[in-house]
């Protein structure tokens, strides 16, 4: 079980999730749960460092991220003792979570349970904090924003049970972030690519390594509300879903930022050169765009997309290089966000594209970049238009909770009913 910030917030929600462990206990079951820092800490945390240094160093940043996640496990395991039970909570470290040395976004290598199964062997709930683990080089890591979802995910492989139950503050993964669009409703079933390129593109709900490592290991997932028991949704193999919908959800991120370099020469290998340096810079580029120049010996324009976090160490990495290739100018716009369309059905129905281009245009929301995959549609817009974006492409695909859709009652491109969780 895996229990989000907002599910331990406080002392009454911390009692809530142990009351959910211990009935899970009382019900026969031995539990491992991966818990996250309460509410706001992770974000209290990221700006203490960010009080006393521009530039926290990497390392320290991850010992002091950690430790949000073992304060709700301490707390859990008290409640949990208070209930009757016996409980331990452990580190990720002491979990023996095992990643790379790439701090503040590490990756999980191994996970050598040796420690939880004696736990569990000796009748004790195991309490696991999320998002952090101990590198190849004994140092603490931290698995990226988001990472408890990614612990569960690799907890629940090396366990192996049959759906991977994921407990949040919502009901489940909806067709568009419900606080955005109160009208958005809970999907039944989505398949590990949609919800791939949903958490890519700012589906928060579940980190996009959790839905990775699902994917690759063939782990099935239950995302549900820790508040009740109704079923939430479940991410599974595309041959576990149906026929689906054309558009499936609306995503949008607004912590973008786009770099444009102007007057670039248009020769072989600056592309390569500009995108090796970022990456060096361990910057992530999201959507690239390159002009042609119009006539021979021009010179060419590049935009590309960056985390707004990362707009400083791209600008850094770029610089460098400005004198080297002889790139004109380099312009940040730090106030831009992305609007994304997804729907596995898209890929055998043309015209997505066309209508969602008309329908932003009749908004009067101005597209700046575009990007697509078989299955999504992307834009970077400005971030003061995130919002009507995502509410006009939600109501004009007709995924609102009310909206009936021809399909519906056709009844051959529903989603399949979901599994029973056993
Ligand atoms: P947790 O602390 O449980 O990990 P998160 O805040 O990481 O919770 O994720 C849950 C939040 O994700 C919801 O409160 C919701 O605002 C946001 N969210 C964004 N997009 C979606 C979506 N498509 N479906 C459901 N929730 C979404
Ligand atoms: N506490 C961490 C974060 O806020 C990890 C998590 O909640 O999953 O990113
Ligand atoms: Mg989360």
């Amino acid at each position: 079980m895996k229990f989000g910030g907002t599910s331990v917030a406080d002392a009454e929600r911390i009692k809530r999730a142990a009351g959910r462990i211990v009935s899970s206990v009382e019900a026969g079951n031995r539990v491992v749960a991966v818990l996250s820092a309460r509410g706001k800490t992770t974000d209290q945390l990221v700006a203490m460092a960010q009080e006393v240094s521009d530039r926290p160093d990497p390392r320290e940043m991850d010992m002091l991220l950690s430790t949000g996640e073992r304060i709700s496990c301490a707390l859990a395991a008290m409640v949990i003792k208070d209930l009757g039970h016996d409980a331990i909570s452990l580190t990720g470290s002491q979990a023996g979570i095992l990643t790379d040395t790439s701090h503040t976004r590490a990756r999980i290598l191994e996970v050598r349970a040796d420690r939880i199964l004696a736990a569990l062997d000796a009748g004790k709930v195991v309490l696991v904090a999320g998002f952090q683990g101990v590198s190849t080089a004994q140092d603490v890591t931290t698995l990226g924003r988001g990472g408890s979802d990614t612990t569960a995910v690799a907890l629940f492989f090396f366990f192996f049970s049959e759906f991977c139950e994921i407990y949040t503050d919502v009901a489940g993964v909806f067709s568009a972030d419900p606080r955005l669009v109160p009208r958005a409703r809970k999907l039944p079933v989505v398949s590990f690519d949609e919800m791939l390129e949903m958490s890519a593109s700012g589906a928060g709900v579940l980190q996009l390594r959790s839905v990775e490592y699902a994917r690759n290991h063939g782990v099935r997932i239950h995302c549900r509300s820790s508040f009740d028991d109704a079923p939430g949704t479940f991410v599974v193999g595309e041959d576990e879903t149906m026929e689906r919908p054309l558009v499936t959800a609306v995503t949008h991120s607004t912590d973008e930022a786009r770099i444009t370099l102007t007057d670039l020469p248009d020769t072989p290998g600056v592309a390569g050169t500009v995108l090796t340096a970022l990456a060096a810079a361990e910057v992530n580029v999201d959507m690239i765009i390159q002009n042609e120049p119009h006539e021979e010996g021009g010179r060419a324009d590049m935009s590309f997309t960056v985390p707004r976090a990362d707009t400083r160490a791209a600008v850094d990495a770029l610089e460098v290089l400005k004198a080297e290739l002889g790139i004109g100018g380099i312009h940040t716009d730090g106030e831009m966000g992305k609007v994304s369309l997804v729907g596995a059905g898209m890929r055998s129905h043309p015209g997505v594209a066309a209508k969602a281009f008309s329908v932003l245009g009749a908004a009067g929301v101005n597209i700046r970049m575009i990007s697509t995959s078989p299955i999504k549609i992307s834009c970077v817009v400005a971030e003061s238009d995130v919002e009507r974006a995502v509410q006009g492409w939600h109501a004009a695909f007709e995924l609102d909770a009310d909206a009936i859709l021809p399909e519906d009652v056709a009844g051959d491109h529903r989603p399949i009913v979901p599994p029973e969780p056993s």
